[in-house]
């Protein structure tokens, strides 16, 4: 396949793709083991193959695989044991599957407005606050706040970040999750996974996970007299088998990105009405976040690069507070569940009803980074995006 038509199929490439028929000795073990169920292999499964070494490269002590990263979301929630109704913090610049999640869980969100850097504002959340879910957007370490019982890290778009304090994200609160949709740093389709340091929890989850069963690997499930209800979220091998393969491409897709962002940074465009937003040290590098003076200025550059086929996005879908799912409180249960718990829906944080928060994003355009390419092909790039942009 021609490098063009790879990077036209990466729609919002966060990472690469390495899909590739010499590439896949995983997935050909799991076909040609002739067993697709994690909990019915020989020996040790491909999933937890996957969240062993998954679990070693973060420093986390337990890993646990399931569908999406909507899942992991859901399945960190409920395995803190809430009770209906209760408040979960998340950013109010985020996916809304970040809310979604929460309402799925019989749970309800807060939005918190967020700092300079798109992320939550720890200095907003109550003293108290017992639930809340940090995002690192596009690979941009969040600061994370203090003293919160149930921290949830929303690593989808960050894996292989790492916090100033030398821990990867995901790892420094009650959880971590993580997703492999199409467009995040690796992919499986779709696909997610949860990381805890806490035992317990790690076992609630599993439970939870599995129709909460206690199941023995190689059995049928089976209940304890205590057993809960659940659900089922237990991944496939095939999926596990692509993900194994993807996650040995990490530290290289990891390392192209940092090159292309170092060429982007020593090639500028010479304008004062437009700033790059600098990226921390951990920081995976997925894009060049532009600041513009306005937003005129921001809307003729996504139609110059349009233009050209280079690829850009703006945040202004994440902005929650407007969006429709939230601002609409409608839901497919006829008593209104789980806005029934929340007459008012969504509770709202911030110190001027997100004023500021709209204007940067609205002056905000991101510029996907291609961990694939060469230096040159990545000079070259930088270089005609540093044409457009100047020409603005
Ligand atoms: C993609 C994404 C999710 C959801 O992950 P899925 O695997 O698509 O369910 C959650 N949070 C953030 C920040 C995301 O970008």
């Amino acid at each position: 396949m021609s490098m063009d038509k790879r990077l036209g199929q990466r729609y919002l490439p966060y990472g690469a793709n390495y899909l590739d028929w010499s590439d896949m000795h995983e997935l050909r073990e799991a076909i040609e083991h002739g067993v697709l169920f994690r909990y019915q292999t020989e020996g040790e499964s491909v999933a937890s193959r996957l969240e062993r070494t998954v679990a070693r490269r973060l420093g986390a002590r337990h890993a646990l695989a399931v569908h999406n990263g909507t899942e992991a979301l859901r399945l960190a929630l409920i395995s803190t044991r809430p009770r209906t109704g209760d408040l979960v913090h998340i950013p109010a610049v985020t996916f809304v599957a970040v809310a979604g999640a929460v309402l799925a869980s019989g749970l309800v969100p807060v939005l918190v407005d967020v700092d300079q850097s798109l992320s939550l504002d720890p200095a907003l959340l109550p003293s108290g606050a017992e639930r809340v879910i940090v995002a690192h957007m596009e690979g941009t370490v969040a600061p994370l706040p203090q003293g919160v019982p149930y921290l949830v890290e929303d690593c989808a778009q960050s894996l292989g970040a790492v916090l100033p304090d030398g821990r990867h994200a995901g790892t420094a609160g009650y959880a971590g999750t993580f997703s492999f949709h199409h467009n995040k740093v690796l992919t499986s389709g779709e696909g997610g996974l949860v990381v805890t340091q806490d035992a317990d929890a790690w076992a609630t989850m599993r439970c939870y996970h599995d129709h909460g069963s206690a199941r023995v690997p190689g059995c049928y499930p089976t209940w304890n007299a205590d057993a809960h209800y659940g659900e089922n979220f237990v991944t496939s091998e095939g999926v596990a088998a692509v993900q194994c393969q993807q996650f040995r491409h990490l530290d290289e897709l990891l390392a192209g990105l940092e090159r292309h962002y170092a060429v982007a940074l020593d090639n500028l465009p010479a304008r004062t009405d437009l700033r790059v937003l600098p990226r921390a040290a951990g920081d995976v590098k997925t894009s060049v976040r532009l600041r513009w003076e306005s937003r005129e200025l921001r809307d003729a550059a996504v139609a110059a690069l349009t233009a050209r086929g280079i690829a850009n996005w703006t945040l202004g879908k994440y902005l929650l507070p407007q969006h429709p799912v939230l601002t609409g409180r409608r839901s497919l249960y006829a008593d209104g569940f789980p806005w029934s718990l929340a007459p008012e829906g969504p509770l709202m944080l911030s110190r001027d009803g997100f004023a500021r928060t709209r204007d940067l994003l609205e002056r905000t355009l991101c510029v996907p980074l291609s961990p694939e390419l060469g230096e040159q092909e990545q000079v070259l790039a930088v270089k005609a995006l540093r044409q457009i942009l100047e020409a603005v």
